[in-house]
Order: structure tokens, then C-alpha cells, then sequence
């Protein structure tokens, strides 16, 4: 069983840290299961922070549903950003949505490129990534620098899915809809399916399932990787 105090009050005392140094923060959520973990952090101490949601126009309905719960129960400020490219504009030459033919140029304009304002207007990045999620994660830092000048605060690089889930259980914390269901990690709808849970090689594994592809750019091309 961890003992969370150290670990708690650590993240408490980098969040005051950044505001006594004035610096603007913002955190990010896709809103699953493994979301709820930052998302209860940030109610018990970074309520100032706001939640950067990054509406692909592909979501279930139930992880939408899921964020407007979350962000009531734990009194978050959520904001949405998009993708400035409409979506007539996102189709390949046969004039399929790019997500079949083209998942990373997808991922690019409507994760990537929302990103850039709010990385502009802002000092510290806060995460959720784990090392244990995939390899591109392990790589990471606590703190590392980010696109634009700012730096990326990753407050549970540590934690293993089994601390997630002690956490979670601990504080009574609610899971997304679909976990029950077989959705392990939950994306957009296009890009997730369910699998059976001996069918999991590593916790990321329902996503762009078949490709090589196993993360959006987020945490790649934004200064995600060291
Ligand atoms: S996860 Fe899939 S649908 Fe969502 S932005 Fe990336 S490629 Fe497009």
C-alpha cells in the first residue's frame, strides 16, 4: 500500500511554488479514468488552475458527460479549446475524415495546433502522464521544458496503475462509464476500442489499435519528450 502524504505534499508545495514565482498555470484532461487522479489533486489544491479540454469533435458522449460531472463534483474551472481548422477542411483526396488515412496529421490539427495559444499565454504545464504508460513517457521528467517557453509539470510520472487504482479507492473516486465495458483508455471515438483485459500489453494499448502510433503529438512534438 503507498503512503500518499510525501507524495502530496510535494505536488501541493510545487503548485505554491509557481504562484508565489507568478507564473501562469494550466492543466490538461482527456477526461478518463486515469484522469481523475490529477483532476482530484487539482481540487484539493490547484482550484485556480484551469483544465484545457481538447475538443476533437470525436469524443463518446460519455466522456463529455463524464467531464461536465467531474468538473462539477470537484469545482474545476473546464475550458475547451478546437481545432482552428474546420472540419470540412480535414479530409484526405477521397474525401474521408483524416483519422482512416491519416491518424497523426489528425491528432496534429486537432490537438497539436489548439495547443499553441494556450501554451503562448502560459508559463506551466500541468500532466498526468505516467512512466508506466508507455515508452515515450518513461522518458520523461517531473519538469521539463515545453513548446513556447513554458515547462511541463508531469505530478504523477511515478505512479503505477496500481496507485492510480489505491487512489482512486481511496477517495471514492468515480471511474468513466466505459471502463465498465472494456475501454481500458479512452480517447477519441474513431481511435479506441475496447479489449478484453488479458489483452492488454501495456496500458495504452486500446488506442490506434494495429498502428505503430501510440501517442497524439501532445506529449511528443510540444516538448513532451527529453
Ligand atoms: S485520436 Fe483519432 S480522431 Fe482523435 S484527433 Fe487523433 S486521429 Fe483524430
Amino acid at each position: 500500500m503507498t503512503d500518499f502524504a510525501p507524495l502530496l505534499e510535494d505536488i501541493e508545495a510545487r503548485l505554491d511554488g509557481y504562484r508565489q514565482r507568478g507564473l501562469k498555470m494550466f492543466a490538461t484532461s482527456s477526461f478518463q479514468t486515469n484522469s481523475v487522479v490529477l483532476l482530484h489533486l487539482l481540487s484539493r489544491f490547484g482550484r485556480d488552475v484551469p483544465v484545457i479540454f481538447l475538443n476533437t469533435g470525436f469524443h463518446f458522449p460519455e466522456t463529455l458527460a463524464f467531464r461536465d460531472d467531474l468538473a462539477e463534483r470537484f469545482g474545476l474551472t473546464i475550458r475547451a479549446v478546437a481545432s482552428p481548422i474546420p472540419r470540412s477542411q480535414q479530409r484526405d483526396a477521397s474525401g474521408r475524415l483524416l483519422f482512416a488515412s491519416d491518424p497523426d496529421y489528425c491528432c496534429h490539427l486537432n490537438k497539436v495546433l489548439p495547443m499553441e495559444p494556450v501554451l503562448a499565454e502560459n508559463d506551466v504545464w500541468i500532466n498526468g502522464v505516467r512512466a508506466s504508460q508507455s515508452s515515450v513517457r518513461k522518458a520523461m521528467k517531473v519538469e521539463q521544458p515545453a513548446a513556447h517557453g513554458t515547462f511541463r509539470y508531469h505530478p504523477l510520472l511515478g505512479w503505477d496503475s496500481q496507485m492510480v487504482h489505491q487512489y482512486l479507492s481511496d477517495n471514492d473516486l468515480p471511474r468513466h462509464p466505459l471502463e465498465a465495458q472494456g475501454y481500458f483508455t479512452v480517447g477519441c471515438r474513431p481511435c479506441t476500442r475496447k479489449l478484453d483485459a488479458e489483452a492488454l500489453y501495456d496500458e495504452r494499448t486500446g488506442r490506434w489499435f494495429g498502428l505503430k502510433k501510440t501517442e497524439c503529438g501532445l506529449h511528443t512534438d510540444l516538448g513532451g519528450s527529453s
